[in-house]
């Protein structure tokens, strides 16, 4: 710390991180930045190898930054036309469920379809049937299943909550009676994750299934969806 000479007003913190970007667009999407907060600590996510931006964008966000329902709107339309709305991250969706639903019952008014990319947590964080709340506003849920078994999605995304592997493949079965397009995803070549088996379990649940790369966007940040 430096030294403050009597006399001397010391001026407040201030933070000089760029603001967290709540809209952005990659190619003919918008993705929408709600929270950082999460329900896994993934060992291939960016955020914890320090890395916080996503197709230059800075995405990390402070709790007291996390966005009304009014800004992610006013976001979402300054980026002007696109082919599809996601709530995506640094973080979870689902952890702010009532305002990404309430942004996107607005949102819904463009036409413009509407996709939740999700851990599959919401209704054991919430305790509730969280994806029937989905039904009429979210066009597509995509669900990171990450792994085909228990052992392999508990080394590698270390869920913070006991059960969430049953818990996130019950949701995914729970979002077929009220989201049209259900998609399982893991990420491709990852060691120990079984793609192939990946695939049966989404065909078993009648979902689709995507192999997702974990690709660098900027040679500096990855892109994780
Ligand atoms: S990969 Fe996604 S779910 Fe996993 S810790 Fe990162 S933001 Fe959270």
């Amino acid at each position: 710390m430096g030294m403050v000479r009597t006399g001397q007003v010391r001026s407040p913190a201030r933070d000089s991180r760029p603001p967290p970007a709540i809209a952005y667009r990659i190619g003919d999407r918008v993705y929408l930045n709600v929270t950082s907060r999460c329900t896994l600590r993934c060992r291939f996510c960016p955020k914890f190898q320090g890395l916080w931006t996503v197709a230059d964008r800075a995405l990390r966000m402070p709790i007291s930054r996390e966005p009304s329902v009014a800004e992610i709107i006013a976001a979402a339309r300054a980026q002007g036309p696109c082919v599809e709305y996601v709530f995506c991250g640094l973080g979870e969706p689902t952890l702010r469920i009532a305002t990404v639903l309430a942004a996107a019952s607005v949102l819904r008014a463009t036409g413009i379809p509407i996709r939740l990319n999700t851990d599959g947590l919401g209704s054991l964080v919430h305790g509730r049937n969280v994806a029937a709340e989905l039904d009429g506003l979210i066009d597509r849920v995509s669900i990171s299943l990450n792994a085909a078994d228990e052992a392999s999605y508990e080394r590698w995304c270390r869920p913070r909550r006991p059960d969430s592997y049953p818990a996130m493949l019950a949701f995914a079965a729970a979002c077929r009676d009220f989201v049209p397009k259900v998609t399982l995803s893991a990420v491709a070549g990852l060691a120990g994750v079984d793609i192939a088996a990946c695939a049966d379990i989404a065909a078993r649940l009648n979902v689709e299934f995507r192999a997702r790369p974990l690709e660098s966007t900027d040679g500096r940040s990855f892109r994780v969806r």
